[in-house]
């Protein structure tokens, strides 16, 4: 059975729904500013936990450059190994868990 083929370059952007400022206005503890990330990057407070519990891992320490995809990675993760606010945030994701 044959596919319908979809058309290309027709159809209109997708575009989300939501605006994202009104939305922020509601919710201005859901995300927070990391100030080392490039562009002023906002994110979930449980992502900065899981960038700087990744950027501690052990096996990150021991990869060079290559692979290069690992390499690039791993660099990725540089600035939130010793981040204060990474390491407040997985401390206080630890105590709400017990
Ligand atoms: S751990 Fe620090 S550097 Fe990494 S994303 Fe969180 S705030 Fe940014």
């Amino acid at each position: 059975m044959r596919r319908a083929r979809k058309t290309r370059g027709k159809s209109v952007p997708f575009s989300p729904s939501l605006d994202v400022n009104a939305w922020l206005a509601e919710n201005p503890d859901a995300l927070i500013t990391c100030p080392s990330q490039p562009g002023n990057l906002k994110l979930l407070p449980s992502a900065c936990v899981k960038r700087h519990q990744a950027a501690n891992e052990p096996k990150w320490s021991t990869i060079g450059a290559e692979p290069f995809h690992l390499f690039v990675f791993k660099m990725n993760l540089v600035a939130c190994r010793n981040c204060a606010i990474g390491a407040r945030l997985a401390r206080e994701t630890k105590v709400m868990a017990a």
